[in-house]
């Protein structure tokens, strides 16, 4: 399997000038072990693919389902799609959003209202909201759905100084030179990586999502519009088909109980006395298609990496949603995993090293900055949380745009 010099002791490769190796100084042909079919791991697939490298994708899943059902792709996310390919595809099923609205949820008084087109300017790209469902079926269709190997549950990981190898609850085995642990928030590779467990730490908030018909009694079709009161948000931004991706959050205790019978009578106590389209969106969605989930994030890993296995998505940073970066990382993540190791010529855990370095401080600022704003936006203290509302009034979306601006900026694909 390993046709490169990566497997050459270093000191070969500077001592054989004299036999020209045409392959050392590159590491082509290797082949890569993905686990998980989520967003991150059929990135990772098409981008190890696109680098020429042969790809196995392994889920434990029978059928592929995405949880939830939208999601923002800011242009950070975009972009990598873009240098995938996938550009026009992305275009075409993602939501036209381009202005964006703050309201106060009691009175429906405007805070502020703006254009998002300075943002576009400034970063080079549109972001595309999307329904998970398409931005799966995408992802699907691009790499081949036959491509992932189904009802696959990775159970252990091994590896040696020339492969690695991830094992599945039936016994199979498969072997690569790099495995991905894109196994999503409850990671077993993660354990594997470092070492030992880590701890899933509940935000304070829920979270209920969902679509729903693009209408004017809930906002303008091209606008995503936030309604906050009370450190709660009602919010709807549109995707593809003309549809609405709603969210709506309330800080509650953990443990709560989740019964979608009970969803619109609870969603109604919650917002009773907010404005009208609130009330609209609350009668309009369908509590057997909307999802409820307790928002936790996890603390800044140490390490990413381990050898040949390197981890990406939500496996390597579980973050709160509140900058709507999560998947964008997973997707940064996958092209800098693949750039490292189509670029440099070392040896596949050098290149895994290097993508640690380089991903490990921006995905720790990501997830310490959506807890900031996650405790600001839910009334972790309420005076912040006033204090937020009061300056909401007097924005022009210059200090939003710039905020999501330095965000997206500060990745891979500035
Ligand atoms: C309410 C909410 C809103 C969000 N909004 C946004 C947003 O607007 N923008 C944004 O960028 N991000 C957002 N996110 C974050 C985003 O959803 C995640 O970051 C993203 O889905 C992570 O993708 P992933 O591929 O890493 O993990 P997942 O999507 O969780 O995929 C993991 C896959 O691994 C498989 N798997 C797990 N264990 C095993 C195993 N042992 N063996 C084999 N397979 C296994 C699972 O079946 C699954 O298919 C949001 C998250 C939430 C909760």
């Amino acid at each position: 399997m390993l046709t490169s010099a990566e497997s050459l002791p270093l000191t070969s490769v500077a001592n054989s000038s004299t036999q020209p190796n045409p392959k050392r100084f590159c590491m082509e042909n290797l082949k890569v072990i993905v686990v998980g079919a989520g967003m991150g791991g059929l990135t990772t697939a098409l981008a190890m693919r696109q680098a020429g490298y042969d790809v196995e994708v392994y889920d434990r899943v029978k059928a592929l389902r995405p949880a939830g059902a939208g999601i923002s792709l800011w242009s950070n996310g975009v972009k990598v799609l873009n240098r995938l390919g996938l550009g026009s595809e992305i275009a075409r099923i993602g939501g036209l959003m381009e202005q964006m609205a703050y309201y106060d949820g009691k009175t429906g008084d405007v805070l502020t209202r703006f254009n998002l087109s300075p943002l576009v300017e400034r970063v080079g790209q549109a972001p595309y909201p999307v329904a998970r469902t398409d931005l799966q079926q995408m992802l699907l269709s691009a790499l081949g759905a036959d491509q992932v190997q189904l009802d696959k549950r990775c159970v252990a990981i091994e590896q040696n100084a020339n492969s690695a190898t991830a094992i599945f609850d039936d016994g199979h085995r498969a072997t690569g030179d790099v495995v991905v642990g894109a196994d999503g928030t409850h990671s077993i590779i993660r354990s594997y990586v470092l070492g030992h467990g880590t701890e899933r730490r509940y935000v304070g908030y829920v979270n209920w999502n969902g679509l729903v018909p693009v209408s004017d009694e809930l906002a303008p079709p091209d606008s995503w519009d936030i309604y906050v009161a009370h450190g709660q948000r009602a919010s709807v931004m549109p995707v593809g088909d003309n549809r609405f991706y709603f969210f709506l959050d309330v800080p509650l205790p953990k443990g709560t109980e989740n019964n979608p019978d009970t969803y619109r009578q609870e969603l109604s106590d919650h917002f009773s006395g907010w404005a009208q389209p609130v009330q609209t969106l609350i009668q309009q969605l369908d509590p057997d298609k909307t999802n409820r989930v307790e928002i936790h994030d996890i603390e800044p890993l140490k390490a990413l990496v381990k050898g040949r296995v390197a981890l990406i998505g939500d496996a390597a940073h579980s973050t709160a949603p509140d900058l709507g970066q999560g998947g964008c990382q997973a997707m940064e993540d996958a092209w800098a995993l693949a750039s490292y190791l189509a670029t440099t010529n070392i040896s596949v855990a050098d290149a895994l090293q290097r993508y640690q370095d380089r991903r490990l401080e921006r995905v720790a600022q990501i997830i310490l900055k959506a807890r900031k704003r996650a405790e600001m936006t839910h009334g972790k203290v309420p005076t912040k949380t006033q204090q937020w509302y009061t300056e909401l009034a007097s924005e022009d979306g210059t200090k939003i745009m710039a905020a999501i601006a330095q965000t997206i900026l500060l990745g891979p694909m500035h």
